[in-house]
């Protein structure tokens, strides 16, 4: 299937940054800059963020979503938040599997791969996050990295739920640092990543899956992202935070 068959999505993940009122202010200050996106756009902001984006951007084209879930329903697991209590809100998206969550809180492909089907049973969209270390890409084992994280992150997932996963490509390496992939290093791996689901299912579900690009996308390099075959869309994180900015991706993905 060609690029312009699947719909891109940008996404913002916003980290740990904003307040309520900010997350109330920024949603109003960035609708009319996105109102005209030929793409998805989507925010995953802070869990205590939620209700204020979810009622900034009521009868917009904007979508909310969260940065994680927990994978079990409820129960003694103080500080997480459950794919009902997400669904409940009205969430409709959720990141699973960020870098910043595998790096500083002990995320594995195992609970990855259980949130990710928790979320999934909830009716909840996912946008599964995997990408090499600077280490794991200089010692020349990027693809078996990305193919060990995509196929247990999906293990047991069915074929008519890839309609529900965008798969992100966030080289660790290039998230937050500034230093993007090229266009190319970035098309490589998502056509990889593209095969690897291929193998897994076939090839008419992975024509259809949505595979981002993350890391250090901005203003002035998303142009260049975008217009690859298999980027389709991008997970923003510094740049989300600025209204201006991110509707200039939002821009560059609906070319
Ligand atoms: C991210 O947090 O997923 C990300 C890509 O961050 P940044 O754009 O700041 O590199």
């Amino acid at each position: 299937m060609e690029k312009n068959k699947r719909t891109p999505v940008i996404a913002g993940n916003w980290k740990m940054n904003k307040t309520p009122a900010e997350t109330f202010d920024f949603i109003n200050e960035v609708k009319p800059l996105v109102k005209d996106a030929d793409c998805k756009v989507v925010f995953c902001v802070p869990f205590v963020d939620l209700e204020s984006a979810l009622k900034a951007s009521e009868g917009s084209n904007i979508h909310i979503g969260a940065q994680n879930c927990h994978f079990e329903k409820s129960g003694a697991f103080t500080g997480e938040i459950s794919a009902p209590m997400l669904k409940s809100m009205g969430v409709e998206y959720v990141i699973i599997g960020h870098s910043e969550r595998r790096q500083y809180f002990a995320e594995t492909d195992k609970t990855v791969n259980k949130r990710l089907k928790a979320a999934l049973s909830e009716g909840l969209k996912v946008i599964l996050c995997v990408g090499e270390t600077l280490g794991e890409r200089e010692s020349d084992i990027t693809e078996e990295i990305v193919s060990k994280q995509t196929k247990i992150a999906l293990n047991g997932v069915e074929a008519k739920d890839l309609e529900n996963i965008i798969i992100a490509y966030e080289p660790v390496w290039a998230i937050g640092t500034g230093k993007t992939a090229t266009s190319d290093q970035a098309e490589e791996v998502c056509l990889y990543i593209r095969n690897v689901v291929s193998k897994l299912y076939n090839k008419e579900v992975a024509d259809k899956t949505v595979i981002q690009y993350g890391g250090s996308m901005n203003a002035k390099n998303a142009d260049e992202l975008l217009a690859k075959t298999n980027v389709d869309g991008g997970l923003i994180g510094g740049a989300s935070l600025k209204s201006e900015d991110f509707s200039i991706i939002v821009k560059a993905a609906s070319k």
